[in-house]
Formats: structure tokens, sequence, C-alpha cells
């Protein structure tokens, strides 16, 4: 069967899958969206990405068309419509809809909704052996009382510029720092620290996303009697760690051994994230 995108309501083969170039999401980056992964044919943490994305939506006053139970529906179906993926991603993406040619949102009359379901392989998997390296980018983080972090927006051009930041210095992520000066995130992971074994990331009051991945990491560590401190980091704390890792739905774990050249720890991925990872591997896959 070839693969199929839900679009408002209907199941349609991805060259068909269209929408109108009057769309708010693509003239303004107006709306919410959620990365999603599938184990084994099961959606992750299904529940926490819908909270996650209406709480989103409200906080930007916009209606999603389809109350949580439909679009977990809606989801499930496209699952099932692209039953030759057993584990994937999904990109669940609800913008305000289509209007005219100004960014007034009440002239989008109502939100589209689009679910592709497709693989993901954000970095390559050498690096979750290696280890990758990061650049701190100077393109700071959205201030919080500019756009909200925590809302999972359309608006990523912040994090593209990081990201072509550190594409430009030859590495593959880039460290993204916060208003103040500290450690936020990656452009689409969230940081963590160990120190003397205890982990260490930015609280939720450091201009960042608040990932279901940080909170399932933070969740499996102390569930093993783990200390975790969700605190303000800076850039010398984080090169004077032991380890560093990052944390995501498409990224999953991934060790970190440099920052701006500088090696964190012994510049190998640490005993503490190997175990998080493993950890990790084995409540997604069962491994
Ligand atoms: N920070 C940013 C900016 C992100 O876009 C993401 C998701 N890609 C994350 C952190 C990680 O969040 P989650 O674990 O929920 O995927």
């Amino acid at each position: 069967m070839g693969r199929l995108v839900y679009l408002n309501g209907a199941l349609v083969p991805r060259d068909e899958a269209k929408i109108s170039v009057f769309d708010h999401g693509l003239l303004y980056g107006d709306g919410v969206f959620e990365g999603i992964r599938v184990y084994g044919g099961r959606v992750f943490r299904l529940d926490e990405h819908l909270k996650r994305l209406y709480e989103g939506a409200r906080a930007i006053r916009l209606t999603v068309p389809l109350d949580q139970e439909a679009m977990a529906q809606a989801i499930w179906d496209t699952v099932a419509a692209n039953s030759h993926l057993t584990d994937g991603y999904i990109r669940l993406v609800v913008t305000r809809g289509v209007g005219t040619l100004g960014l007034g949102p009440t002239l989008c009359k109502q939100g589209q909704v689009i679910i592709i379901y497709d693989t993901i392989a954000l970095y390559p998997e050498e690096l979750y052996e290696k280890g990758l390296e990061l650049v701190t980018a100077k393109t700071v983080r959205n201030h919080p009382d500019a756009l909200d972090p925590h809302v999972k927006n359309l608006n990523y051009l912040n994090n593209i510029l990081a990201k072509i930041e550190g594409l430009d210095a030859g590495v593959v992520e880039a460290l993204m720092l916060n208003y103040r000066g500290d450690v936020a995130e990656a452009t689409g992971d969230n940081v963590f620290i160990v120190r003397g074994g205890v982990v260490q990331t930015p609280s939720l009051d450091s201009g960042i996303l608040e990932g279901i991945t940080r909170d399932e990491v933070i969740r499996l560590c102390r569930d093993k009697g783990r200390e975790v401190q969700e605190i303000r980091i800076t850039v010398d704390d984080l090169l004077a760690a032991d380890e560093c890792f990052l944390t995501g739905t498409a990224a999953e774990v991934i060790p970190v051994v440099k920052l701006d050249g500088h090696t964190i720890g012994d510049g190998k991925p640490g005993p503490v994230t190997r175990e998080i990872l493993a950890d990790y591997r084995r409540l997604t896959r069962g491994e």
C-alpha cells in the first residue's frame, strides 16, 4: 500500500496531501505541532503529546478542530493505514488554517490538521556510540516573554538559525542559551549533564520546551534512586561536567562529548549516559 497522509479527516496519498498557500501556518508560522514515536506499532506517550499540543493551542488561542479523543483516533488510523511501518515517527501539525494576506487570526475560519507518519533519523547512528560534538550558538533561544518555548509552535526559525551555526562549524547540533546566557537546550532536544553521579538539567524556567523524553529520563533516573536536579546550568557547568547528553523524541538519548572544541569528561560517552540510553531503549523497544 502507498503511504497515506491524514489531512482534515481524510487519508490521502502523500502526493495529493496539499494545503492552500493561504494557510497561516505557512504564511506566518501560526500553529502548533508534535513529533511522536511509534515503537512496535504502538504510539509512545500519546496522551502526553496531545496534552502538550492542546495546551499549546490554548496558549496561542487556536481552536483545534478535533477534540483530544478524535485526534487520538485520527493518529491511530494514520498509523494503521501505513502498516508497512511498525516503527516510525508521527508529525502532527495543527495550523490556524486558510486566511487572507493579513496576519489577523480571525481571518482563518478553521484550523487544519495534518498527520504524517514516516521514518526519521536525526543523527548518524555512529554518534550514539561515539557521542556528538556541539558548538554554542550565538543565536539566543526565544525570550519566553516573546514566544514561550513551552508552546511547541511552528516558529522554528530561531532553532534553525542555531542549527545553521552548528553546520557552519562542521557539527550536527548546537547548544542554545537563553536570554540570561544560561544553557537552555539544543535546537530540537533537551540537555542533561552528570556531575558526581547526580543528573542535572535546565529547569523549566530556563526558556526550554518541557520535553516528554526529558520527563521520561527524569522518571527513569528517580525510579532507580538516582538524584536529578532541575536547576540553572551555565556553559561553565557543562564544560566541567563528567558527562553530557541530549534527549528528544526523534533523537531519543544521545551522548555529547565536546562543546566548542573542549572535551567533556574523558571524551567518551560516560557510564551514566550509557545506562540511561539502555534504560530508555528498554522502555521504548523492550530491549
Ligand atoms: N526542545 C525542542 C526545541 C524541541 O523541538 C524538542 C522536540 N523535538 C525537544 C526539546 C524535545 O522534546 P520531546 O522530548 O518532547 O520530543
